[in-house]
């Protein structure tokens, strides 16, 4: 503690991303990056913009960017709203529609870990809701959600990477119709459905997504919320009060770019989709318990053989897995799909393992 410090900072205990160690040979199934890289188009109009542009401010409104995004998704560019990175927006939107006299903010016990981090930033009373015992989401246990200053979940969840339907999420946000529902889509596109769909009937739910995942721009730092215009405008006051370019040049020419280039997004997260899915069969017959997922990557128990373990012993053989030492799911790892021949490498390390280890 530094006497120099304001009084909050003592307590605070910082988000830590996980890691990215630079070992030749290393592979990271870590962070749920994406081992395709980004869409050409993207790197091109990247290129283009630091050869001719880079002198010039970037458009503080982001104009051209948000209207790419509101076309693609069927919106107006007001109800788009565009930071570095989800984590960016995420905590625009902890300052700008949580902090509500105290209220508590009502999420899954088994979530995001950044959503804590940030209602500690704020002091923000946090009110856990248990998962059922499978790891599902229970919409029920929100409908008493009137009184909170809010909602959040991620949909697909993280880390189990499992995914709510829309129904359900719709009856979250009729059940509380004067509390703001936020449904983080970093994950959306590895096969569950988007409640952009559910927006023009729901003026208190705002979705959040990412550039970091599906579309391979997790260095760019993009990310966006979409909701009413009131939503929106409730985040922008908070951008313009901190910082009032909300990207740089670049990052808008390569978001763009990456938003507008719809068939390299299908190829690859198809390949993503169809390598989890074998994935899941190859850990299941090594004895893993595979949770269903939708997202980009596994989150698997070992039968017989310890988490940390094997986490060890994949990081010895230059393997990077995420544990999360919590409650519930400490013998679980979460694997981020990689190439075909990334999953090959991990089952081939996994069985050696799992032999020795007999
Ligand atoms: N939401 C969830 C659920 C995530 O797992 C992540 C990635 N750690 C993020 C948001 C943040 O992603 P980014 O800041 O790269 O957009």
């Amino acid at each position: 503690m530094s006497r120099f410090w304001s009084d909050h900072v003592a307590g605070l205990v910082p988000y830590t991303p996980g890691e990215q160690p630079r070992v030749a040979d290393l592979l990271k199934l870590n962070t749920n990056e994406n081992p395709y890289g980004p869409s050409p188009q993207a790197l091109k109009a990247m290129k283009e913009a630091v050869d001719g542009r880079l002198r010039l401010y970037p458009d503080p409104e982001a104009a051209a960017l948000r209207e790419a995004i509101a076309a693609y998704h069927g919106l107006a560019s007001a109800q788009v709203f565009v930071g570095n990175g989800s984590d960016e927006v995420l905590a625009h939107v902890f300052h700008g529609l949580f902090l509500r006299g105290g209220r508590p903010l009502l999420m899954p016990d088994i979530t995001y870990s950044f959503y804590p981090t940030y209602c500690r930033l704020y002091g923000i009373p946090c009110e856990t809701v248990a998962l059922r015992d499978d790891f599902a989401l229970d919409p029920q246990d929100y409908v008493g959600g009137q009184g909170a200053a809010g909602i959040i979940f991620a949909n697909p969840n993280a880390p189990t990477g499992m995914a709510l339907g829309l129904d359900a999420v719709a009856g979250i946000c009729r059940a509380n119709p004067d509390t703001v529902v936020v449904v983080d889509e970093a994950y959306v596109d590895f096969g569950a459905e988007s409640a952009v769909a559910l927006l023009p009937r729901h003026g208190n739910l705002l979705v959040v997504h990412t550039l970091s995942k599906s579309r391979s721009l997790a260095g760019l730092r993009v990310g966006y919320a979409m909701g009413s215009a009131d939503l929106i405008e409730g985040l922008r006051r908070i951008k313009d009060s901190f910082n009032s370019y909300p990207l740089d040049m670049l990052a808008q020419a390569g978001a763009l770019a990456a938003i507008q280039d719809k068939a390299y997004f299908d190829k690859t997260r198809q390949a993503i989709m169809r390598s989890r899915d074998q994935l899941a069969v190859d850990l299941a017959q090594m004895g893993f318990d595979v949770l269903p997922s939708m997202a980009n990557f596994v989150f698997a128990r070992h039968r017989s053989s310890d988490a940390v373990k094997l986490a060890a012993a994949l990081r010895e053989r230059h393997i990077l897995v995420r544990h999360f030492a919590l409650p519930r799911i400490d013998q679980y790892l979460r694997i981020t799909i990689g190439t075909d021949a990334d999953c090959a490498r991990l089952c081939a390390a996994l069985a050696e393992i799992l032999r020795k280890a007999q």
